[in-house]
C-alpha cells in the first residue's frame, strides 16, 4: 500500500475512534446484541432497526473499548443504514475473510456497495496486528447476532 493512502485511512479510523457516529441508544431498536472482547477489553452494544424483518434502517451502538473497535462500530453503522440483512451478512463474512485470509478476493463482494467496501478495505489494515482483528471484527459479529436473535456474543 502506498505510505500517503496508509495515512488517509489512518485519519479516517481515528477520526471515527474519537468522534464516534451513531453512537446512541435508538428507542425503536428491533434487535441488539452485546459484543465482548476480553483480550482487550472492548465491551460494545449494537442496535439494529429492521423494517419488516428485511432492511435496516437504522444502527447505533454504545460501549467502550479501544480505538479500533469503536472506530470500526461508528463506519459499520453508516455502512449498514439502508442494507438488508442478506447485504450486511454478506459484507460481514466478506470483511471477515478479509482480516483473516491470505487468499481473500475482493470480487467475493461484487455487487456490494463500492463505498462500504472502500471502509472495509481500511479497516482490514489491522490484518498486519493480528491481535487487533478481533477489535475491528466484533462489532460485525455482535450486529451480526443481533440480526439473527442472538444476545450475547464473546469472540473467545
Ligand atoms: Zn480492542
Amino acid at each position: 500500500m502506498f505510505d500517503d493512502l496508509r495515512d488517509l485511512y489512518q485519519e479516517v479510523i481515528l477520526d471515527h475512534g474519537k468522534k464516534p457516529r451513531n453512537f446512541r441508544c435508538p428507542e425503536n431498536a428491533t434487535c441488539l446484541a452485546h459484543g465482548n472482547n476480553p483480550i482487550c477489553g472492548d465491551t460494545l452494544v449494537i442496535y439494529i432497526t429492521l423494517d419488516g424483518d428485511e432492511r435496516i434502517t437504522d444502527a447505533a451502538f454504545q460501549g467502550e473499548g479501544c480505538a479500533i473497535s469503536v472506530a470500526s462500530a461508528s463506519m459499520m453503522t453508516e455502512i449498514l443504514k439502508g442494507k438488508t440483512r442478506a447485504e450486511a451478512k454478506t459484507l460481514f463474512e466478506g470483511f471477515h475473510d478479509m482480516c483473516t485470509k491470505d487468499d481473500f478476493d475482493v470480487s467475493q463482494l461484487a455487487g456490494c456497495d463500492e463505498d462500504a467496501i472502500e471502509r472495509l478495505v481500511m479497516l482490514s489494515g489491522v490484518k498486519e496486528f493480528p491481535i487487533r482483528v478481533k477489535c475491528a471484527t466484533l462489532a460485525w459479529h455482535t450486529m451480526q447476532a443481533a440480526v439473527e436473535g442472538d444476545e450475547e456474543i464473546s469472540t473467545e
